[in-house]
């Protein structure tokens, strides 16, 4: 997503509005492990600040992810607060910010260390999650199995099991 700031650049103070809708393909560099969908949705104001631009707005995405204990495909929603600023690249020594150059402020890196930061470390599709069996891959949340009740040995049966020999 690239913003004109041809009309704000030279004026303190001086805003424009974002309403963007594209994909950030680059993300999917950073994170194979979801798919996200090709439309993010960027709605914010791009503000002159004595030289700085900031950046703020919000951000809408969506992806499927899969259950972390059952695999299940989820469709995922998000709304992000993002908040950065940009300087231009050669007053950029000793600021903390992002970088642009001319009249063009592309938002696409800090779009997606932001998302890269609100992913969320586990995605389950319910906190009660069953998960599958570790041993014969039933689901179950849907049904149960009979692996445990094998693992778990009797200790009274052992010796009648040394009894018998
Ligand atoms: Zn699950
Ligand atoms: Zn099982």
């Amino acid at each position: 997503m690239r913003v004109n700031v041809s009309e704000i650049i030279k004026t303190e103070g001086a805003g424009i509005d974002i309403n963007l809708v594209d994909d950030l393909p680059e993300i999917r560099e950073y994170n194979t492990s979801v798919e996200f969908k090709p439309s993010f949705k960027f709605t914010g104001r791009i503000v002159n600040l004595g030289g700085l631009l900031k950046l703020s707005g919000e951000l809408h995405y969506e992806f499927i992810a899969k259950c972390l204990r059952c695999l299940k495909s989820l469709d995922m929603t998000e709304d992000i607060e993002v908040i950065e600023s940009f300087v231009e690249v050669s007053k950029s020594d000793d600021v903390d910010a992002y970088t642009f150059e001319g009249n063009v402020v592309d938002i696409d890196k800090p779009l997606i260390d932001n998302i890269i930061l609100a992913m969320p470390m586990k995605i389950v599709c319910s906190e009660d999650c069953k998960g599958l069996c570790r041993t014969c891959g039933t689901n179950l949340n849907i049904k149960s199995c009979k692996c445990d009740e094998r693992e778990i040995v009797d200790p009274r049966m052992e010796i009648l099991k040394d009894y018998f020999k």
